[in-house]
């Protein structure tokens, strides 16, 4: 049966918990949680995320204020070239110490039952201590933190061209392509031509 401090996203913090005022650095690695967007763009599972902050100790928890680094893949939305880049992204998490649900984890854990209190409603942003305060476990606050933050509309750089919307040609690599347009102008005197004609009939109509 799988422990708590055996997650990989468990970092001990029975020491800052133990009473208010301390504070624990955190640099390391973990590894991305599974789930985090899709094959256009995420954050491939097991991918190294790395955490720099501190947990400091307040009355009623702990406070994680951190600089969440992981590598993300995404295809740039003009051009549809693959990019590959470390995205950060800057948290602030609460840890409040044991409660009744808290208790109730520490004792199943591992077991894969979920505790669901009816009416407890906890912000987005606040994660359960387990073992009583001894360890914060990461991987929610992950996984909440880079499907909330990734780029909507990735760009492979800020002033992308993108592809030609005749011919699908990288204006990146060709920033001298263009197509004549002597058949759109043509296609605007024929509308023009058109509605002059439509007008005609109206008037005629009319008198
Ligand atoms: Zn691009
Ligand atoms: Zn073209």
């Amino acid at each position: 049966m799988p422990r708590p401090e055996d997650s990989p996203w468990a970092v001990p913090v029975a020491q800052v918990a133990s009473r208010a005022g301390q504070s624990k650095t955190v640099d390391a690695d973990f590894p991305a949680p599974s789930g985090i967007g899709d094959e256009v763009i995420g954050v491939e599972e097991g991918a190294p995320v790395r955490v720099t902050g501190s947990f400091d100790s307040i009355v009623d928890g702990l406070i994680l204020t951190a600089r969440v680094t992981a590598p993300v893949h995404a295809e740039c939305t003009r051009c549809l070239k693959p990019i590959r880049r470390d995205w950060g992204v800057d948290v602030t998490a609460f840890f409040p110490y044991e409660s009744e649900r808290d208790a109730n984890r520490g004792r199943d854990d591992g077991k894969g039952e979920v505790d669901i209190i009816a009416g407890e409603e906890e912000s987005e942003d606040t994660y359960p201590l387990l073992q009583g305060g001894a360890f914060a476990d990461l991987e929610a606050l992950l996984r909440d933190t880079l499907v909330e933050k990734l780029p909507l509309q990735p760009l492979c750089r800020e002033d992308c061209k993108g592809l030609c919307s005749q011919c699908g040609v990288d204006l990146n690599e060709h920033p001298d392509h263009h197509h004549e347009t002597t058949d759109i102008r043509f296609a605007g005197l024929a509308a023009l031509k058109a509605q002059l004609e439509a007008d005609g009939q109206g008037d005629g109509k009319g008198e």
